[in-house]
C-alpha cells in the first residue's frame, strides 16, 4: 500500500467548518501516520479533554498501522503473509475485522477490490519506480499469487489461511478510511462527538460542528486548479475520494494510476476519480477504490444495489482538460447537501 508516500491533503479537497459561534472552540491536531498526514479537528464542550483525546485517537492510528502497514516486516499482517501456505494463523480482532469487511466487498465487487492483490501491487510499485512495465511472465505470476477465493477466513477460531503459495495482502486501499474511524470512536469515548478525522481522501465524520448541519467537504478530484469545486456537507458518514491525482506514472504517454485493475495486473488507465459518502469511512474508502476499477455502469449498479446507503460519486477528466461528475446510488442519511 502507499504509506510511504506523505502526500498533503490528497485529490485537494477542503475540509472548512469554521462557525461563527464563539463556543465550543475549533481545535485542530495533525500528526503523520501511514505514509500520510492524519487531521483531527474537533469542537469539545470541554476543552480541557480535548487533547488526552486526540493523543488516544493518534495512539489509536499508530497502534492499527502496528498491525496492518505492508511498509513494516514486523506488522501482524507482514507476520501473517510470512507464514507458509495453508497454514491457519490466529489473527487480532482488528485484522480479522478488516480482512472480513475487505472480504465481503471483494464478493460485492467480483473482485474488483481485492486486499489479495498485494504481489501485483508491488510488482506494480516496481514499475512506478523504474518506469518499466513489467513481463508478462511476472505479470501472470503475480496474478496467478492473488485472488480473494485463496483466503480463508474462520471466525469461529478466528484464523486466517492464505491458500496459494507467495500469497500478499495489502490493506492499502481500505486501511485508513478504517483508522479514521476507529479515531473517530476513540474521540467519541472521550466524549467529544461533533469531531472529523481526515486521513489525506479518507474522512471520518461524527457530529456536525455547533450550529451547522453538517461538515462542508470541497471536492477537487483532479486538483485544485482543474474544474469547479463540489461541495458535499455531511455528518455521521465516511467521504472517500480515490484517484490517481498524485500518484501516478506516465508511461508511452499513457497515464495509470496507482490503483490496479485484476484483469491486466496495471495500474488503471480510465482517466476519473471517484468520491464514496457512505454510513462508515471504512465501507467509503473500499468502495471509493473499488468504483474507480468498475466501469461506471457497473459503479452505478453497485451503489444502487447496495443494502447499505451509498452515494458514489464519479468524476471525469475530459481530453479538453473540462471535468463532469455523475452521482448514482441512495444518500446516507448524513449526506445532506449533494450535486
Ligand atoms: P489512496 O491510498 O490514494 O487513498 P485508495 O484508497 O484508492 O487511494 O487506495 C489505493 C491503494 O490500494 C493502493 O496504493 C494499493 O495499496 C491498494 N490497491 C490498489 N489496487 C487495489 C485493488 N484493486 N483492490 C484493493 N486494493 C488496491
Ligand atoms: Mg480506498
Amino acid at each position: 500500500m502507499s504509506w510511504k508516500h506523505a502526500a498533503v491533503g490528497l485529490l485537494g479537497f477542503i475540509v472548512t467548518a469554521s462557525s461563527n459561534f464563539a463556543a465550543p472552540e475549533r481545535l485542530e491536531y495533525i500528526e503523520p501516520h501511514m505514509g500520510t498526514l492524519f487531521r483531527i479537528v474537533l469542537y469539545p464542550s470541554d476543552p480541557a479533554l480535548a487533547k488526552a483525546a486526540a493523543r488516544a485517537a493518534f495512539d489509536r492510528i499508530a497502534a492499527l498501522n502496528r498491525i496492518m502497514s505492508d511498509y513494516d516486516s514486523s506488522s501482524e499482517l507482514m507476520r501473517l503473509c510470512a507464514q507458509p501456505p495453508n497454514t491457519a494463523v490466529a489473527v487480532s480482532s482488528e485484522l480479522f475485522d478488516i480482512l472480513q469487511l475487505s472480504q465481503a466487498i471483494a464478493e460485492k465487487t467480483h473482485g474488483a477490490f481485492d486486499v489479495t492483490l498485494g504481489p501485483v501491487i508491488s510488482l506494480w510499485r516496481e514499475t512506478r519506480r523504474t518506469h518499466a512495465l513489467p513481463t508478462e511472465a511476472a505479470r501472470t505470476a503475480a496474478l496467478h499469487a492473488s485472488g480473494f477465493r485463496h483466503l480463508r477466513l474462520d471466525p469461529l477460531t478466528r484464523t486466517v489461511t492464505l491458500l496459494r503459495p507467495n500469497m500478499a495482502l495489502d490493506l492499502g486501499g481500505i486501511a485508513k478510511g478504517y483508522a479514521a474511524e476507529a479515531a473517530l470512536s476513540v474521540l467519541a469515548q472521550h466524549g467529544i462527538t461533533s469531531a472529523m478525522v481526515a486521513a489525506s481522501g479518507d474522512l471520518a465524520l461524527g457530529d456536525p460542528p455547533p450550529g451547522k448541519t453538517g461538515w462542508k467537504i470541497e471536492l477537487n478530484p483532479f486538483g485544485s486548479t482543474t474544474g469547479t469545486p463540489l461541495i458535499l456537507i455531511v455528518a455521521h458518514a465516511g467521504v472517500s475520494t480515490s484517484g490517481d491525482t498524485e500518484q501516478f506514472v506516465t508511461l508511452g504517454g499513457v497515464r495509470y494510476s496507482h490503483i490496479v485493475d485484476p484483469a491486466t495486473g496495471l495500474g488503471l488507465t480510465r482517466p476519473t476519480a471517484v468520491t464514496v459518502v457512505a454510513p462508515h469511512a471504512t465501507l467509503a474508502d473500499a468502495l471509493a477504490t473499488a468504483c474507480s476499477v468498475l466501469v461506471p455502469a457497473a459503479a452505478q449498479q453497485l451503489a444502487n444495489d447496495s443494502t447499505e446507503s451509498v452515494r458514489v460519486i464519479v468524476h471525469q477528466r475530459n481530453a479538453d482538460g473540462s471535468t463532469r461528475s455523475a452521482s448514482f446510488g441512495h444518500a446516507p442519511a448524513g449526506l445532506i447537501f449533494t450535486p
